[in-house]
């Protein structure tokens, strides 16, 4: 069910409140060391833009717990957007209230102010029904451009929209489509490449894809768990005995609905996760005890690789191992590289994935790379997200889906 969107209303010399998803990491300097939240936010902020809005743009950042932190303040992120879009940004220093009402009463058209930081108001996380009106009596329409923390429920997420027109951005609308289009109508073959720390983040992921792939790739630590359940020893990895039984039920389902499972036949194993580790590979049923696994092996990486250049859509979620150390990027590095050899479509989601892609130089040979790690989790387990749920359908759909 697609959304409306900034592209199907009238935005012109209207005001405009724009929720995004600013949560950046800044330190107590106010310098921000990435910059790729706001960045991803321009096009819908020129859109509004050269459509001569009035534009009031408002974000959380960090955890303030609902009273004025001074280090939280938004006015350096307000500056680094300023830098972005060669405009001015007026921070305001209040969230909601009578000073905010009237600085926007004052914008002319085009102009970009910033609300204070969202989470200095109690009302924003306890989705408070005043905080939300409050809100909403600032602008004419409301649009969610805040895709990474749309997977939550927030008076600026689920509240305001119950009292404006409110329509996705174009961040978010292209993060949705993007999802929309792998998982409901992938050309085939079609694979999911799941990886990363453990199976009890992934559970949801693993079995919402299971019923729409080909193939399901597993590496990473949570494959420690898959091996376990095979009945293979494990040395020293973590094993999440709780998940055995679920990692079983995976296994036999796969078997049931013709899923292609693969798992690492070869491992790299090291003795900690210490950056200057000593590794070495072993086959998947003979890890030593005392050893730990960090990667999938060269054979395990032929297999990947080789599935992976016969499918024309491939999802990815979780390193192969752990990349942040060399002895043990060779995995995740290799099924990028591979990922982006594949003719065809290819989605990121899941942050130290994306860091991986980034890390290795395959951004620009992505279809896609989500921006946000929750979110884009919750749409790959399959679940509703609050935030766009709260958003109007558009009506050709309506009208499709009502017959
Ligand atoms: P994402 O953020 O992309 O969803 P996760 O948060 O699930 O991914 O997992 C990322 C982390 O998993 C990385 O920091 C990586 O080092 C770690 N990891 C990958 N493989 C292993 C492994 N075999 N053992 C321990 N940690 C691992
Ligand atoms: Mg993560």
């Amino acid at each position: 069910m697609r959304r409306k969107t900034v592209r199907d209303i009238d935005v012109s010399g209207r005001r405009v409140l724009v929720r995004t998803d600013y949560n950046v990491p800044m330190d107590d300097h106010g310098v921000i060391s990435d910059d790729m939240r706001i960045r991803v936010t321009l096009p819908t902020i020129r859109y509004l833009q050269e459509r001569g809005a009035r534009i009031i743009i408002c974000s959380h950042l960090d955890r303030p717990g609902g009273k004025v932190v001074e280090s939280l303040r938004l006015a350096p992120v307000a500056r680094r957007l300023s830098e972005l879009l060669g405009e001015p940004v007026m921070p305001l220093r209040e969230v909601v209230g009578s000073g905010v009402e009237s600085a926007v009463s004052e914008m002319q058209q085009g102009d970009v102010v910033m609300l204070e930081n969202l989470r200095f108001n109690p009302g924003e996380k306890a989705k408070d029904p005043q905080f939300a009106e409050d809100l909403a009596r600032l602008a004419d329409i409301y649009v969610n451009d805040a895709f990474g923390v749309s997977h939550r429920a927030a008076a600026s997420l689920v509240g305001v929209p119950q009292h404006l027109p409110a329509v996705a951005g174009l961040l978010l609308q292209k993060e949705l489509d993007a999802f929309a289009d792998v998982l409901e109508q992938p050309e085939r073959p079609f694979a999911a490449v799941i990886g990363g720390a453990k199976v009890s983040d992934k559970l949801g992921v693993l079995e919402n894809v299971l019923t729409r792939v080909d193939h399901l790739l597993i590496g990473g630590g949570m494959a420690s768990t898959f091996i376990r359940s095979e009945g293979y020893g494990t040395g020293a990895s973590r094993v999440e005995a709780e998940q055995l039984d679920a990692v079983r039920q995976i296994e036999k389902k796969a078997q049931a609905q013709g899923v292609d499972l693969h798992l690492p036949s070869d491992v790299v194993v090291a003795d900690s996760l210490k950056a200057d580790a000593q590794v070495r590979t072993v086959p998947a049923a003979e890890i030593p005890d005392g050893s730990m696994i960090v990667d999938i092996g060269p054979a395990t990486i032929d297999d990947f690789a080789r599935t992976l250049s016969r499918c024309r859509t491939v999802v990815w979620n979780g390193p192969m191992g752990v990349f942040e150390n060399p002895g043990s990027a060779e995995g995740t590095r290799r099924i990028a590289a591979a990922i982006a050899s594949i003719n065809g479509t290819t989605v990121i989601g899941g942050g130290s994935t994306a860091e991986a892609v980034e890390k290795f130089g395959f951004t620009d040979r992505m279809s896609h790379i989500s921006t946000g790690g929750g979110a884009a989790l919750a749409l790959l387990a399959g679940e509703r997200l609050p935030g766009v749920e709260a958003l109007p359908v558009r009506e050709a759909e309506t009208i499709g889906t009502a017959a």
